[in-house]
């Protein structure tokens, strides 16, 4: 994705319209000379009802860390957020370009971070240069010992620390790149697959592993690893309950449905990803676990046996040695958000080059795998990119409404207003479909009393507010639903006509529709426009039963072991919905077990 936005008008831009207001100093020391600044400071950027409050930590004029402490964006802006905090942290400088669709965000969040700047005493333009930089770490390093070492704080490196500081006393680092963890899983809805779960059975929904096992093989295109896919279907309720009583996430006591599953068997956090994710990373650090952030991990470090004993990793331009005794841990997720490599690796979509965008967040570029390839291991499936159907076409991003697709009714329906696809239908095939219609694009139609049984005008406020905003949403009659994106009203009459005559027959004559085929009202409705997006590379490095990574030769190398997106093969072609936190906490403790032993 190209971003176009000028720095130099963004900064007049920002000048013009933003109320700068300096927060707090919390710690400064000024010692180092005339300008020159150490410390955390806060700064906030407030633009009519919105708000963003940073903390940014200055070593000698450089931006060591960046903080969100609190703001109202959209949650998916919050990649646009983080991304930035990259871009900032690597150039040390707020001269960065904004993130296209998410502008005002953009300006908002440089601003913040401008005034927090201000609030230590200088200016950005007294940040050090990368020049100076450079100068500064030229021939520094530094080594940290521990006993197991994760690379990644996203699900699966989270579910490993916190597995592997509650059975003994080993020390625990966990490295993630970014200023705060989380990756793809704090982008999602932190939903969560188990049979046989608490929700079912208070809903009397029946359900066995067996029933599970299939959805998810068949799922795959029976392409998967049965072994492993097994592993994951009997320890995904063990484990739910382990989400819910020993790490504390808390869950709603409804579900939802993803296409793909026999039965409704989802348990949904409170909160959605972001809180299910900051739970985690609680747990974790309450342990014991010591979480460095801003710090890159580049290449293994093996010894003479070709044992891998740790990572070099890079923070603020400068390179640490982390030597772990027992064990490392890959959890550095797939690489959504690399197009070179989705370009080079892709052999389903004919190209996903940078028009089409990612849920992902920017940190999912491939670096696990680029640096376990490097160590020998084992790569499989890459070919294997999922798309993800329902996107908003300003962010590239789902969509939470969507949710009225996937737990009640709606329809889909294309540029000439017709329907082209079982609504119910999984996610590679409904992307694979909306990629043959005019423009790639289709609509969603939720009516009205749809709206009002999902609450979704209380539930998604923010994000509906966004995205009026962003000209993809409009609620009205449907001739103002069809006026506004330029549909012909009459073939949209027809549409709705024959889907409530299959909903009265009870078949769907076109798509074989089974679930929800209800009739859709004639009141008002919402619609949104909907854009194809990468979700999840289902390809990685391969691991056994023990989630020790395998070598090109098919044998263990030693001390290495991975969990979750960055592995590979487990699914087959597809992943269903809300088999990722399932997966990612199993192998995540696995991987935290046969480090622990080192098996
Ligand atoms: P999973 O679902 O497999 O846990 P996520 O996408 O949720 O994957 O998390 C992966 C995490 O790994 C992200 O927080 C990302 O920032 C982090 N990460 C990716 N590459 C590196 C790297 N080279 N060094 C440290 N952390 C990394």
């Amino acid at each position: 994705m190209k971003r176009a936005v000028l720095v130099s008008l963004f900064l007049i831009i920002i000048g013009c319209f933003l109320t700068a207001c300096k927060v707090q100093d919390n710690t400064k020391t000024n010692g180092e000379g005339e300008g020159v600044v150490s410390g955390t400071f806060r700064g906030e950027a407030k633009e009519e009802e919105e708000y963003i409050l940073v903390e940014v930590m200055l070593q000698e004029n450089q931006i060591s860390h960046i903080e969100i402490l609190k703001h109202n964006e959209t949650p998916g802006f919050e990649k646009a957020m983080t991304q930035l905090i990259d871009d900032i942290v690597a150039k040390n400088s707020i001269e960065v370009d904004g993130i296209s669709g998410a502008t005002k965000t953009s300006k908002r969040f440089l601003k913040a971070v401008e005034n927090a700047i201000t609030a230590a005493g200088i200016t950005p333009k007294d940040l050090a240069s990368s020049n100076e930089l450079n100068r500064k770490t030229d021939g520094e390093s530094s080594k940290v010992d521990c006993d197991i070492l994760i690379i990644g704080g996203g699900g699966a490196g989270l579910s490993a620390a916190i597995e592997a500081r509650s059975q003994g006393d080993d020390r625990v680092v966990l490295l993630e790149k970014m200023s705060f963890g989380g990756g793809n899983t704090r982008m999602s809805g932190g939903e969560y697959a188990a049979p046989g779960n608490w929700v079912q059975t208070s809903l009397g929904i029946e359900d066995s592993e067996e029933l599970f096992f299939k959805d998810i093989y068949e799922g795959g295109n029976k392409k998967g690893n049965k072994e492993l896919i097994n592993i994951v279907v009997q320890n995904a309720l063990p484990n739910a309950y382990w989400l819910r009583d020993f790490v504390g996430v808390e869950y709603k006591d409804y579900q939802s449905w993803y296409g793909g599953h026999t039965v409704s068997r989802t348990l949904w956090p409170v909160g959605d990803g972001p809180k299910y994710v900051d739970t985690l990373i609680d747990k974790a650090v309450e342990l014991g676990t010591d979480i460095h952030y801003n710090t890159r991990a580049e290449e293994f470090i093996c010894n003479e046996e070709g044992k891998v004993v740790g990572v070099r990793a890079k923070r603020s331009g400068k390179t640490i040695e982390y030597i772990a005794k027992k064990g490392v841990i890959l959890a550095t997720g797939g690489f959504g958000a690399n197009v070179e490599m989705r370009m080079k690796y892709d052999t389903r979509w004919n190209g996903l080059d940078e028009s089409i965008p990612t849920t992902n967040s920017p940190a999912i570029v491939g670096d696990g795998l680029i640096m376990a390839e490097k160590a020998g291991a084992n790569l499989i499936g890459l070919g294997d990119i999922q798309l993800y159907p329902i996107n908003n076409p300003a962010t590239g991003n789902y969509y939470f409404m969507d949710y009225a697709r996937l737990n009640s009714n709606a329809l889909l329906i294309n540029k000439n207003g017709k329907r082209f696809v079982d609504e119910k239908n999984t996610r590679d095939k409904l992307s694979n479909e909306m990629l043959k219609q005019p423009d790639a694009k289709a609509y969603e139609l939720i009516d009205s009393q749809v709206v009002q049984d999902m609450n979704l005008e209380l539930l998604y406020e923010g994000e509906i507010a966004k995205c009026y905003e962003q000209g993809v949403l409009v609620r009205g009659s449907l001739r103002e639903c069809c006026d506004y994106f330029d549909l012909p009203l009459e073939e949209v009459q027809k549409t709705i006509q024959r889907f409530n005559s299959f909903a009265e027959k009870g078949t769907d004559e076109d798509f074989g529709r089974t679930k929800n085929l209800e009739k859709i009202g004639d009141d008002t409705y919402y619609m949104f426009s909907c854009i194809v997006s990468v979700h999840h590379t289902m390809g990685g490095v391969e691991i056994d039963k023990y989630a020790r990574v395998l070598g090109t030769d098919g044998k263990p190398i030693k001390g290495l072991y991975a969990a979750g997106e960055v592995t590979g093969g487990i699914h087959g072609e597809n992943r269903l919905g809300s088999l990722s936190m399932p997966d990612t906490v199993t192998f995540g403790r696995i991987a935290a077990q046969s480090a622990k032993k080192m098996k």
